[in-house]
C-alpha cells in the first residue's frame, strides 16, 4: 500500500537558503493539503547558521533529524563570514557530514532546457532545444577516495603526487542498477560513460554495467568514452536520455551539462543514499543577493518534485510541479537571473506564489 506519511528534514541553511526554502515549502504544503498527505516537516540548522549557534556546522541534533527522516530538503550553505574558519567547521562540512552519514552514493542531476529560457543558454537554441538529460554520478569511489593517495618527497628531494582510481564491483553494480531503474521510467536509453580504452578500472566498470544490463532488456544500453561524451554534450546534447558515470567524470560532465541551460537558479539535484536521500538546488547560498527577495526559487521547487518522484513514489505529483513551473515561465514570470525583455520581473516570493497558483489549478 502506498505510504502517505513521510518525515522530511528541512535545512534552509545560509544566504538565500531561507528565502528559496520558504517558496519550496509552499509548494509542498499545497500538495499535502490537496492530496491528503501527511508530510511531517522538521526544520533544523545546518551550515554557517548552525556554527554560529552551536560551534559546529552539523550539530548532533540536526544529524539525528536527518537520519530519522525519509528525505532531507536543503537550501544552501556557506558565506564569506565563515570563510576564515578552520576547514573542519566550515559550513560546507555539513554537506559532507550529511552525505556520509546518509550513505549517499548516487547524485542525480536533471538537465532540462525550458523552451521559454532557450536564450539563456550560451549555445544556439537549435542545439539546446528540447534537452532533457538525467546525469547519474557515482559518489563513493574513484580518485576521491582511492588509496594510496597524497604527496611525498622522494630521496632526490622532488615531490610526487599519487591518487588512486579504485572501484569495487559492488559499487559499480549498485549505481548501474539505479541507472537502469531510472532509465526505465524515462525514454529507456542509458549511456554509460567511461575510459575503458585506457584504464583497467574503467574496463571493469564497462563490464559490470553490461552484466547488469542483461536484467534490463527493455533498456537500450550504450557506452561512450568520456572525452567523446564531453564533446557530444556540446555538439548534439539532445541525443542523450540517461547518462551514468563515475565520480570524477560525473563531477566534470554534470557541470558542463548544467551550463547548457545557462541558468544556475533553475537546476535541482537529488542525492540518493542507503538510509535516506538529499534534495537541493545545485547553486550555492548566493550571499551577493541574500535578503533582497530576488533569488530564483525554481531550482528548490524542482528539488521538491525530485523528492516526490524518487523518495515517495509520487511521480504524478512531481510531474504536476514541473508543469506548474513550465506554465509560470510561459506566463512570462521571471526572477532577475533569468529576466528577458518584455517579461514580468518578479521577486522570490511572487515567483513562488505564481508557481503555487498554477499548481493549484493543475491539482483541481
Ligand atoms: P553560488 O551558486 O552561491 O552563486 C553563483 C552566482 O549565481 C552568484 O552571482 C549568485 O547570485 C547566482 N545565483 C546562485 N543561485 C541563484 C538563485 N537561486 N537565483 C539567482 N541567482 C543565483 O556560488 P558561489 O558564489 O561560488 O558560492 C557562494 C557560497 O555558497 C559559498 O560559501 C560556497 O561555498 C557555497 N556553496 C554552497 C553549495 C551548497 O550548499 N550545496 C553549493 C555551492 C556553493
Amino acid at each position: 500500500m502506498k505510504k502517505d506519511n513521510f518525515k522530511i528534514a528541512v535545512f534552509a541553511g545560509d544566504g538565500i537558503g531561507t528565502e528559496i526554502m520558504r517558496e519550496a515549502l509552499k509548494i509542498l504544503q499545497l500538495i499535502s493539503d490537496r492530496k491528503k498527505m501527511n508530510f511531517q516537516l522538521q526544520e533544523g540548522l545546518a551550515g554557517g547558521c548552525a556554527y554560529d549557534r552551536f560551534g559546529t556546522p552539523l550539530p548532533d541534533e540536526s544529524l539525528k533529524l536527518a537520519m530519522q527522516s525519509d528525505a532531507v530538503l536543503l537550501g544552501a550553505v556557506g558565506g564569506p563570514q565563515w570563510e576564515s574558519l578552520d576547514y573542519s567547521v566550515r559550513p560546507e562540512r555539513a554537506l559532507l557530514g550529511l552525505r556520509g552519514k546518509l550513505g549517499i552514493y548516487a547524485n542525480l542531476r536533471p538537465i532540462i532546457v525550458f523552451e521559454e529560457l532557450l536564450d539563456a543558454s550560451p549555445l544556439k537554441s537549435n542545439i539546446v532545444r528540447g534537452i532533457d538529460i538525467m546525469i547519474i554520478r557515482e559518489l563513493t569511489g574513484d580518485v576521491y577516495f582511492g588509496r594510496p593517495r597524497g604527496v611525498k618527497t622522494g630521496k632526490n628531494g622532488k615531490r610526487k603526487g599519487v591518487n588512486t582510481l579504485a572501484y569495487s564491483e559492488d559499487e559499480i553494480r549498485r549505481i548501474a542498477v539505479r541507472a537502469f531503474e531510472i532509465a526505465r521510467t524515462r525514454k529507456k536509453n542509458l549511456l554509460s560513460v567511461d575510459k575503458a580504452n585506457i584504464l583497467e578500472t574503467m574496463e571493469l566498470w564497462r563490464s559490470v554495467v553490461t552484466e547488469v544490463g542483461k536484467d534490463y532488456p527493455d533498456v537500450a544500453l550504450q557506452h561512450m568514452y568520456v572525452d567523446n561524451c564531453a564533446l557530444q554534450l556540446i555538439r548534439n546534447p539532445s541525443q542523450f536520455d540517461v547518462i551514468v558515470t563515475s565520480n570524477l567524470f560525473g563531477d566534470i560532465l554534470s557541470d558542463e551539462a548544467a551550463m547548457l541551460t545557462g541558468s544556475i537558479g533553475m537546476l535541482p539535484s537529488a542525492s540518493l543514499g542507503r538510509k535516506s536521500a538529499l534534495y537541493e538546488p545545485i547553486h550555492g547560498s548566493a550571499p551577493d543577493i541574500a535578503g533582497k527577495n530576488i533569488a530564483n526559487p525554481l531550482a528548490t521547487i524542482l528539488s521538491v518534485a525530485l523528492m516526490l518522484r524518487y523518495s515517495f513514489a509520487m511521480s504524478a505529483e512531481a510531474d504536476l510541479i514541473e508543469k506548474a513551473v513550465t506554465e509560470t515561465l510561459k506566463e512570462g514570470y521571471r526572477t532577475k537571473d533569468i529576466d528577458q525583455p518584455d517579461k514580468k520581473l518578479v521577486g522570490t516570493t511572487a515567483m513562488g506564489d505564481a508557481v503555487a497558483a498554477n499548481l493549484h489549478k493543475l491539482l483541481n
